[in-house]
């Protein structure tokens, strides 16, 4: 395909995602920015490509799965992001959350357990020119202590509790999303706000995500 057509194909397929976020109830105005400004088709497979944009999660390198774009806007409006905030993300994927994330806040943090993974996010992140996103290879139910306190955490892979050590890692009045419940099955997409008190848990939807296994990946 020429570049242009390609470029307009882009801007096309972004104009109607933002239109499903809308209907979906993503309508935080700085949220649907940037998701529009990230193009989501440099970070699904070659083999999965005339789906990019499609509402559905997608298969990615290493077994692993890139959210539903709805999924994306919802857990991103979730953590109501503010433009000094530090955020940790666990599961980097293929980046794309970590890319919608970049837009809003000071810095990103994002870990996964497969390096392949990492080192192929770390590209899309130098081609998009997206500066304030830190990598690491790891056991994200560790957290990452050393970068602690975190204003915002969002965990894209499925455990049945949060881990403690992310409870742990987040300030007073911050916010985890995360979703919760059984490996195998449906999850609830938690939202958890930290008082000095304690937590306060809100279930915001259904949702199934790849389980969250301890460890770094043996392989790759
Ligand atoms: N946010 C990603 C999609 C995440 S898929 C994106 O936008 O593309 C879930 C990811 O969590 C997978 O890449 C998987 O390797 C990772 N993961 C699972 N368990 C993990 C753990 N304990 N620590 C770090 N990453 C983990």
């Amino acid at each position: 395909m020429h570049d242009l057509d390609e470029t307009e194909a882009r801007r096309v397929r972004l104009a109607e995602l933002i239109l499903r976020l809308r209907r979906a109830g993503v309508t935080e105005q700085r949220v649907l920015a940037a998701m529009e400004a990230v193009p989501r088709d440099l970070f699904v497979p070659h083999e999965s490509q005339r789906e990019a944009y499609a509402e559905r999660a997608l298969p990615i390198d290493c077994g692993q799965t890139i959210s539903a774009p709805v999924i994306v806007g919802m857990m991103t409006q979730a953590l109501d992001l503010g433009p000094r905030d530090r955020v940790l993300e666990i599961g980097t994927g293929t980046g794309y959350q970590a890319a919608v994330l970049s837009k809003l806040c000071r810095r990103v943090y994002t870990i996964d357990r497969f390096r392949t993974l990492v080192a192929a996010a770390e590209s899309r992140f130098k081609t998009l020119r997206l500066t304030n996103i830190t990598t690491m290879v790891g056991d994200g139910a560790r957290g990452w202590p050393e970068a602690a306190p975190f204003d915002r955490i969002i965990v894209t892979a499925a455990a049945e509790e949060v881990p403690p050590a992310l409870l742990d890692q987040v300030g007073i009045n911050g916010v985890i999303v995360a979703p919760i419940g059984p490996l195998d099955g449906v999850q609830k997409l938690r939202r958890l706000v930290r008082h000095a008190e304690g937590f306060e848990a809100t279930d915001l939807a259904d949702v199934r995500f790849v389980p969250l296994i301890p460890g770094i990946a043996a392989r790759l």
